[in-house]
């Protein structure tokens, strides 16, 4: 399988703004960022995404968001991140290395999160609850 840019950063064959390294993970920031600062966090192994990734790396990842976030929020003087993740193209996912998004936040008014339209909701709620108890394994 040809590499992601992603793991072409991993293996420093095209540059990046590299924030943070440990041994299995990697923050640089977005090239195309949505705010100043907007960093990714990604793991040094080629996951695709939350479908396929194991657990001890989530939690390696997610532990350098948890770690860096807070570097990012305050070296762009912002008072709040958000931490985003897209899986699968349907999800935004353009680049299929799984990573997480670092977007720093300034004040409430400057974005609209979730678009302002009800949710059809043809199933109950406690059906679609119950369908995902089955799903999980
Ligand atoms: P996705 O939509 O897959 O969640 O987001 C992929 C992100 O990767 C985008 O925000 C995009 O700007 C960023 N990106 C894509 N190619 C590169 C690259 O070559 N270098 C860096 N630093 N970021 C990239």
């Amino acid at each position: 399988m040809e590499d992601t840019v992603f793991m072409k950063i991993v293996k420093r064959e095209i540059p990046a703004d590299i924030v943070y390294e440990d041994a299995q993970t990697l923050a640089f920031l977005d090239i195309k960022p949505i705010a100043l600062g907007h960093t990714l966090v990604i793991p040094k192994k080629p996951f695709e995404n939350i479908f396929d990734i194991d657990d001890e790396t989530l939690s390696a990842i997610m532990r350098t968001v948890r770690k860096i976030s807070p570097a990012v929020r305050d070296a762009v003087g912002a008072h709040g991140v958000h931490i985003n993740s897209n899986h699968g193209e349907a999800a935004g996912q353009v680049v299929h290395h799984l990573h997480f998004h670092i977007i720093p936040r300034h004040a409430r008014n400057e974005f609209e999160f979730w678009p302002e339209t009800d949710c059809p909701t043809p199933t109950s709620a406690s059906e679609i609850a119950e369908k995902i108890r089955e799903k999980i394994v």
